[in-house]
């Protein structure tokens, strides 16, 4: 996040923070010596026109609910934000992947007493490698607590019921982290025009040499590119697309005069 927002100041780039593209829609051509732009964007703040449109936006948009009772009271979040409100809490954080284990890590280093409620035997594999060795040592010594095999049932103000492998257990409870994952907003691409793939990834329809989209003018960049398949794409794989990009659209606008 430093780097990036030093890439931003450096760079001067505009960026207009907390707002929420609702639509876009391809503009007519209307007559006169110069082309109207091609699409026009509405956001909960305001409205814009563009040539072209590049799409990043990831895959938190949608958390996968764990769909029990009391999952609406407000002490529960699918967003971990920052670990000092917990301190001297009972944290429960559900989840075993990379957002699961540093919400642990940092609560608990903040003061919070953490149990993990996992559903598999174990940490999930594809957790970073510097971060694993971690979080395992933590559950080892005991410093954080982890249920394995085990799923949250319901959750009351002040305490959760969960189902272990020895039966149904009911802990203290102040806070509930459920970092259960989360899937892209893929619709947002369909009323856009942007082909899905039939089978279950759902994958966007892009030229793998450009970026472009179906649509034309209409580009994707990032983990959105992958469909449901949102552990395909990271940072690190992903920096070759806005090159890729930026450099066609500056040869369409070469090409275009
Ligand atoms: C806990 C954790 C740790 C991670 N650690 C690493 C790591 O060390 N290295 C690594 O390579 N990857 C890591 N990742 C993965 C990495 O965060 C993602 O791969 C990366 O952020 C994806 O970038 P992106 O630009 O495709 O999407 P995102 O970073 O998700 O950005 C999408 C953006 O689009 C915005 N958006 C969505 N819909 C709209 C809309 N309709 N209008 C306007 N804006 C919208 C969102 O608000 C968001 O700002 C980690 C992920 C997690 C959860």
């Amino acid at each position: 996040m430093e780097y990036y927002r030093r890439v931003a100041t450096s760079y001067n780039i505009n960026i207009h923070l907390f707002e929420k593209v609702i639509s876009v829609s391809s503009s007519q051509l209307t007559a006169g010596s110069h082309p109207a732009p091609k699409f026009h964007i509405n956001t909960n703040k305001g409205a814009y026109t563009a040539d072209n449109i590049i799409i990043a936006t990831g895959f938190y948009d949608i958390p996968y609910l764990l769909n029990i009772p009391g999952e609406d009271l407000s002490k529960v979040t699918h967003y971990y934000k920052e670990p000092h409100l917990y301190a001297f809490q009972k944290v429960i954080v559900a989840g075993a992947m990379n957002s699961a284990v540093d919400a642990a890590l940092e609560t608990w280093r903040k003061g919070a007493e953490v149990t993990m409620v996992i559903r598999e035997a174990q940490i999930g594999e594809r957790v970073k490698y510097w971060v694993r060795p971690d979080i395992i040592n933590r559950i080892k010594e005991g410093s954080i607590k982890a249920l394995y095999n085990s799923t949250i049932k319901a959750i009351r103000e002040d305490e959760v019921d969960i189902e272990t492998p020895g039966g149904l257990i009911t802990i203290k409870n102040d806070w509930v982290l459920a970092m259960t994952g989360y899937q892209p907003d893929l619709d947002f691409l369909s009323k856009i025009g942007i082909r899905l793939s039939d089978d279950a990834i759902r994958t966007p329809e892009i030229n793998t040499e450009t970026y472009e989209t179906n649509v034309k003018n209409i580009f994707l960049a990032g983990v959105i590119c992958g469909g449901m398949n949102t552990h395909r794409l990271f940072i690190e794989n992903s920096r070759e697309h806005a090159e890729k990009i930026i450099r066609t659209i500056k040869e369409g606008s070469r090409m275009n005069g």
